[in-house]
């Protein structure tokens, strides 16, 4: 794929707020701020940089507690114009930070558990977050239609945003995935293709209709717009902090699918420390994925830096990349902060689903099966220390993968009588 550059003066009025320009992680080549993802110089990938230089940290804290209950709390420290709360999107964030004292008891943790549970945005993922952002870059850039290739949620997150928005969306998944997940992509009226391949492949097609005048005018929300799409994932380590009483977490347990989110979070993490908004002292960020997708848990298990493909088989679909793009990143934060790249098994997702929503009613999906699954397995190993605060991520909701726990249903079918309700036991 041909890297695209764009003229500064095709865009001379680009208002992101404290957004200064994207910069490369490789190679620190800076280009002004444009619909680009990949450095001229060196196709590393390209990411916000920002000129946080006039805050003064108190001010700075009063503003965000001021703000929102949603993810626009955090507009001074996102890609987006200063009047981003008047807009029409969904207002993702500020999610539920659960204190999950009877899963801790059961996993024995003793310094603090708590669940972020994600499921509680408006379609029901993190999507929402990464795409509000994408979606404000998408209308300074001048797009009217959005699209992405999804595992499933950011279909669902795209879907819902152009509507609210008045964009135009065309959305790209795997042609196999839950019904759960495709009904909630399909439901807000957008165009929704279903494509012969697993998600590589649908990412593969994206890159190639960018480049094609089919696609041209189109915001891809993960491909041409990731860099601003990337930075929503900070607002789960802003929040995090803030509901701890603005502390770090000791540690913190990630799911694992292209990567952006884990390193997004450390992204986060680094920029609290930096303003002064918390303390600066250690954190240590835990990589979770499913065994059957599980490339990033490979390599670090194995000492490497970089990321060898597999070919995707689990029921945790979302997290089903097998070519992830943010690996070597991965490897290189679960190494600096002391953490470790797990994997489980399908069958310890389904348990940890169970697990979850029995002792904290969370009804998890299969990538919170698989964060706490991973959870579970790291303390057992001795990797993740009991006695300190532990963060789990919960990244989606269980009714969107209902299939992963076929099975768990009716205790008894009785007749509506208290004899037959004796006689089932259940008295
Ligand atoms: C997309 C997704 C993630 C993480 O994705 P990254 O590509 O690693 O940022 C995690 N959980 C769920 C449920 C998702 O849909
Ligand atoms: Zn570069």
């Amino acid at each position: 794929m041909a890297v695209q550059t764009v003229a500064s003066t095709s865009n001379p009025a680009v208002d992101l707020g404290p957004a200064a320009a994207l910069s490369c992680r490789e190679c620190g080549h800076r280009v002004p701020l444009g619909p680009v993802f990949a450095c001229e110089e060196c196709f590393g990938p390209l990411e916000i940089a920002y000129d946080f230089s006039a805050y003064d940290t108190e001010e700075l804290r009063r503003r965000i507690e001021a703000g929102p209950a949603n993810i626009w709390r955090y507009a001074p420290l996102l890609p987006v114009p200063a009047d981003v709360a008047d807009k029409p999107n969904l207002n993702p964030g500020w999610t539920k930070l659960v204190k999950a004292d009877n899963l801790a008891r059961e996993l024995g943790v003793t310094g603090g558990l708590f669940v972020k549970d994600d499921s509680g945005n408006p379609t029901h993922s993190f999507k929402d977050r990464v795409v509000a952002q994408a979606l404000e870059a998408a209308r300074a850039f001048g797009f009217t239609t959005l699209s992405c290739s999804s595992t499933g949620n950011l279909a669902g997150a795209v879907g819902a945003a152009a509507a609210r928005a008045g964009f135009r969306s065309c959305v790209f998944i795997p042609h196999d995935l839950e019904q759960g997940k495709v009904v909630m992509a399909a439901v807000y009226g957008g165009e929704l293709v279903g494509i012969e391949g697993n998600y590589d492949d649908v990412n593969r097609f994206c890159s190639e209709l960018i480049g094609d005048p089919a696609g041209e005018g189109w915001g891809f929300v993960n491909v041409n717009l990731r860099p601003y799409y990337a930075e929503g994932s900070k607002t789960l380590a802003y929040e995090i902090c803030e509901q701890l009483g603005w502390r770090l977490p000791d540690q913190i347990v990630v799911p694992i699918a292209s990567g952006s989110q884990l390193t997004k979070i450390d992204k986060g993490l680094q920029e609290l420390i930096k303003l002064g908004l918390v303390e600066d002292r250690p954190y240590v960020i835990f990589g979770a994925q499913a065994e059957g997708c599980s490339p990033v848990s490979t390599a670090f298990k194995a000492g490497h830096d970089v990321v060898r493909p597999q070919k995707p088989n689990t029921i945790a679909k979302s997290l089903a990349i097998g070519n992830p793009a943010d690996g070597p990143y991965v490897l290189d934060i679960a190494r600096r902060t002391g953490g470790a790249v797990e994997d489980v098994t399908d069958a310890e997702v389904v348990d940890a689903i169970k697990l979850l929503a029995r002792t904290e009613g969370i009804f998890a999906e299969t990538a919170g099966g698989v964060t706490v699954g991973v959870t579970r397995k790291l303390l057992k190993d001795g990797l993740l220390d009991p006695a300190k605060t532990t963060v789990v991520l919960n990244t989606g909701d269980g009714l969107k993968t209902l299939d992963a726990v076929a099975g768990t249903g009716l205790s008894a079918t009785i007749r509506p009588t208290l004899d037959s309700f004796r006689e089932a036991g259940l008295a």
